[in-house]
């Protein structure tokens, strides 16, 4: 996982290329509801500063999907679902210099991981499926780092959607990007990249329509057809894991005999682990 600092430089990098190409940026601004004008026939967004009309909306909200959730509620077709509980800390320490992936009890139906970030120091965090793991994540994550001899420098969290992409990414003139469309690999939970292409996709798609007259839809097509497969794999990869990671004996049987073949490896790549799934 990049550090906060390089998400915070990266962030500021796309910031100051949206302000040069003329956008109007809000801080600290939260969209708290959607109200629709049955008059004009038209949304407008109500934030903790302002009311906005829009002529196209990209929902870029993060695995909550705020446009989704405060337009339809819990309606699965706009909602990313089996959302994850992730808890990671700065450490310092003896670190390995592999990045490692622990699976079994550690982290039940998720996998627990170690990722070196220079000398003494690396990114160590627990994702764990919803009510599985008692008790508080935290806590669970700080006597991992304990036990591994760690000193916890710093904390960070947020949820990962591993449901896989909702049904419906096009409501209307509103798109749904990254996280709010559930474009996370859910085998690996990354989707930064996904979040990143797909911003791309959804803003040539209105230009296309604006210039063009092209339908919005192509956004969804575009973006299925470039991503699918591997969002395919991935979720049946995970639901998988879901089904037989359930104890460290399993798991380590498991993990003997699709490790040779190079499974995990293919499974963390969101390609199908086997052959025949
Ligand atoms: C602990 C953790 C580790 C991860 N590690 C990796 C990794 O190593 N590699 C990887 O590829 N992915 C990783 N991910 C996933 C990755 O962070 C997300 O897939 C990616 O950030 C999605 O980008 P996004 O723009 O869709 O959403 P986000 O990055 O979540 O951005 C959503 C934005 O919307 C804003 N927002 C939310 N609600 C409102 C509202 N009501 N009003 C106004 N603004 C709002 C938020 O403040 C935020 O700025 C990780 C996720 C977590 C939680």
């Amino acid at each position: 996982m990049p550090s906060q600092d390089t998400v915070f430089t990266f962030d500021g990098y796309l910031c100051d290329k949206a302000l040069h190409a003329g956008a109007d940026v809000q801080m600290d601004e939260a969209l708290t509801r959607i109200q629709h004008q049955s008059k004009l026939d038209r949304d407008v967004l109500v934030t903790t500063k302002g009311r906005y009309t829009f002529d196209y909306l990209i929902d870029a909200s993060g695995s909550l999907a705020h446009v989704g959730r405060l337009r339809h509620g819990d309606d699965v077709r706009y909602r990313p679902e089996d959302q994850v509980p992730t808890m990671y800390a700065q450490v310092q320490g003896e670190v390995p210099e592999t990045f490692d992936v622990f699976l079994g009890s550690v982290a039940p139906s998720g996998y627990a991981w170690i990722i070196p970030k220079g000398p003494n120091t690396a990114n160590v965090g627990l994702g764990v499926r919803a009510g599985y793991l008692k008790g508080n994540l935290k806590e669970h994550l700080k006597e991992f780092c304990d036990e591994l001899g760690f000193e916890i420098l710093s904390w960070g969290g947020g949820w990962i959607p591993m449901g896989g992409p909702v049904k419906t990414m096009v409501d209307g003139t509103t798109l749904a990007v990254g996280d709010a469309a559930g474009l996370v690999m859910p085998s690996n939970g990354g989707g930064i990249s996904q979040a990143i292409i797909s911003g791309c996709f959804a803003a040539e798609a209105i230009l296309d329509h604006l210039n063009h007259g092209a339908p919005l839809d192509a956004y969804e097509v575009r973006l299925r057809a470039s991503l699918g497969r591997a969002l395919k794999n991935s979720l049946r990869t995970k639901n998988m894991g879901y089904a037989f990671f359930k104890g460290d004996l399993i798991t380590e049987g498991i993990l003997r005999i699709l490790g040779p073949i190079g499974g995990i490896k293919r499974a963390m790549e969101c390609d199908k682990p086997v052959w025949l799934f």
